[in-house]
């Protein structure tokens, strides 16, 4: 409560520490907020929907939600009652899903501080769900194509993603392998195999998720809620009744939660489980193991005296201008430097970027392996989004451009596929444009790039998404 001083170069810091929000999957978040499990009546975290019995198994029909909201003050009350009542009772009871009282609500609000975690959620549990209903729909030839089209992907080098496993084996994914199909691949690859009315409805979720994980306005929040709650509302047409188990209906909460916390990328699981092993080298054997851990983060933290510097942009991989890689854009680039007026003998080039914590390269670069860290999209000079190739960088008085190939957006629309309300229309088709690589060729300077891009195949064109963070763990 008084927080605690540090020294940082002779200078006192006066630190104050308080908790943020408990994210787990849902079995751990039953156990530790002592509340039934997701497969009970009264599951939601957030609101109080009773779930029906369907063949032995609970549903939450979303024509039955009651979204009266839980708070913090009847919670623990509640939690109280139900813990006292338990206490040398031979059978333990629940009130509303509560089965007693955990000391975690002296720590957090419940429920606005007890989170959903996407990777879990999502990436390892609807998708798979998901992909699980479309193998049973799919002809032998569809699976087979869209397995190839994954395969034979050109993704970021720091995507860290090989589609190896089929769809059929989804089970074998990693949730980063779920998350890039459902951020980016997946809406474009499934659009050509799956009959209309399940890549529509798919891409309802689609959108929604990529707002959540990343907002860019309250805006889109507010569409992500409204998506959420259409692709809900009809999941039991489009599929059956056993669709809306608790970890769809959990959906639901979202749009609120990331009003809340901020974007799912910054709140999820995904960042802990990645630290995992380095947490487990800190402990031996079966024992204690926790007091293990945190005794040798003790003692790290005190000695440790390497002082961090936060990443700079600078550009690396120096080439020559007479240098023969340079051959086949030469003509383009003399063309470009000239309307700008730039002087090519003052001028260094380079074949990669680093932008803090982002590495961009160039189609030069990449030429040599197999990913594509040069598809960028970038602000043009009317403020529009704009989609192209990065051939190389240059600094020219400190100040850094970079030479791009230009797609342009041809007149098929991915709304043209799909059946889906008019109002979700125009946005579906700024998150997935339709274009071709132009033989245009511009020079922009190099901080209005936005972030890079991810191209799927389709037709005889490209389907380019924006992805929109960077620097998510793995
Ligand atoms: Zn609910």
């Amino acid at each position: 409560e008084n927080g605690t001083s540090i020294f940082v170069d002779g200078n006192e810091y006066q630190i104050h520490v308080k908790t943020l929000f408990f994210v787990s999957d849902l079995p751990a978040k039953s156990l530790f907020t002592k509340t039934i499990n997701f497969n009970g009546y009264f599951a939601c975290t957030n609101c109080i929907t009773e779930g029906t019995l369907l063949n032995k198994q609970i549903i939450y029909p979303y024509k039955y939600n009651n979204y009266q909201s839980r708070n913090h003050e009847d919670f623990v009350t509640i939690a109280a009652g139900v813990e006292k009542s338990n206490t040398n009772a031979k059978y333990h009871s629940s009130v509303i899903g509560i089965k007693g009282l955990s000391c975690l609500l002296k720590l957090f609000r419940y429920p606005d501080d007890i989170i959903h975690d996407y990777m879990h959620l999502i990436c390892l549990n609807h998708v798979s769900t998901l992909l699980k209903r479309f193998t049973c729909i799919l002809t032998k030839n569809d699976i087979d194509g869209i397995d190839s089209m994954l395969s034979n992907l050109h993704l970021p080098h720091d995507a860290h993603v090989k589609y190896i496993y089929s769809i059929k084996s989804v089970n074998d994914w990693k949730a980063k392998d779920s998350r890039l199909f459902i951020l980016n691949v997946g809406l474009p690859i499934l659009i050509q195999h799956l009959p209309e009315l399940y890549s529509s409805h798919f891409s309802i979720y689609c959108m929604a998720i990529k707002i959540l994980h990343c907002p860019r306005s309250f805006e889109e929040i507010e569409l992500a809620d409204t998506m959420i709650h259409y692709y809900c509302k009809n999941a039991s047409t489009i599929y059956d009744q056993k669709i809306e188990l608790y970890s769809l209906h959990a959906h639901l909460h979202l749009p609120n939660q990331v009003l809340n916390h901020g974007a799912m990328a910054f709140t999820s699981s995904f960042c802990f489980e990645s630290a995992i092993r380095h947490v487990k080298k800190k402990a031996h054997g079966t024992k204690h193991l926790g007091s293990q851990i945190s005794f040798w983060y003790d003692i790290e933290s005190i000695v440790i005296t390497k002082k961090s510097e936060p990443p700079s942009r600078f550009l690396i991989n120096e080439i020559k201008l007479n240098s023969s890689i340079l051959n086949p854009y030469k003509k383009k680039l003399n063309e470009n430097l000239n309307i700008l007026q730039h002087d090519a003998l003052k001028i260094q080039f380079y074949l990669r970027f680093k932008d803090k914590f982002v590495t961009y390269h160039s189609v030069l670069y990449d030429k040599r392996f197999s990913c594509n860290s040069y598809l960028v999209s970038y602000n043009d000079q009317h403020h529009q989004i704009q989609y192209g190739n990065i051939i190389l960088f240059y600094s020219l008085e400190n100040q850094y451009y970079s030479l791009i190939q230009q797609f342009r957006r041809t007149n098929i629309r991915i709304s043209d596929e799909l059946n889906i309300p008019e109002k979700f229309k125009n946005i579906l088709d700024s998150f997935y444009p339709i274009c071709s690589l132009n033989d245009e060729f511009i020079i922009i300077q190099a901080g209005n790039i936005r972030s890079k891009c991810i191209s799927v195949p389709f037709k005889q064109y490209e389907c380019i998404s924006e992805r929109r963070i960077n620097y998510e763990h793995d």
